[in-house]
C-alpha cells in the first residue's frame, strides 16, 4: 500500500484547505504556495503516488483529473490562459508524494520551465 501524505489529510478534512471543487472522485484546493496569483491543486482521492505508478485501469481517471482542471480553469476565469503541470518524481520536482495536477495562471508563462 501507499504511504499516506497530507494530501490525505486534505481529502478527509483532518486538515483544513481552501477547497475550490469536490467530486467523488477528485478534490481541488488552492496551493498554500503560489507560485501564480491563481495556483489551484487537482488530486485525485484516490491514492496514486505519481503519474508513473498510474495503471491503465486509471485511465477514465486520469482523463477526469484533465477535464476538471479544464472546467475549473473556465469557473475561476482563465480565459487568456493557464499552465498546467504534473511534476513527477524527484527530479520532476516533486515534493507530495500524491498524484497532483498544477494549474496556474493569471501571469505570463515562460519557457522552458525552471
Ligand atoms: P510538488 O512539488 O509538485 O509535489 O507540489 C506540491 C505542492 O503542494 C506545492 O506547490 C506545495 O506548495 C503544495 N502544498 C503542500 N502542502 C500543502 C497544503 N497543506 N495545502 C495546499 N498546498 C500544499
Amino acid at each position: 500500500m501507499s504511504e499516506e501524505t497530507i494530501f490525505s489529510k486534505i481529502i478527509r478534512k483532518e486538515i483544513p484547505a481552501n477547497i475550490v471543487y469536490e467530486d467523488d472522485q477528485c478534490l481541488a484546493f488552492r496551493d498554500i504556495n503560489p507560485q501564480a496569483p491563481t495556483h489551484i491543486l487537482v488530486i485525485p482521492k484516490k491514492n496514486i503516488p505519481m503519474l508513473g505508478d498510474a495503471a491503465p485501469e486509471d485511465k477514465e481517471l486520469l482523463g477526469h483529473l484533465l477535464l476538471t482542471v479544464k472546467d475549473i480553469a473556465k469557473q475561476v476565469g482563465l480565459e487568456n490562459g493557464y499552465r498546467v503541470v504534473i511534476n513527477t518524481g524527484s527530479d520532476g520536482g516533486q515534493t507530495v508524494f500524491h498524484l497532483h495536477l498544477h494549474l496556474l495562471g493569471d501571469r505570463q508563462m515562460q519557457w522552458p520551465p525552471g
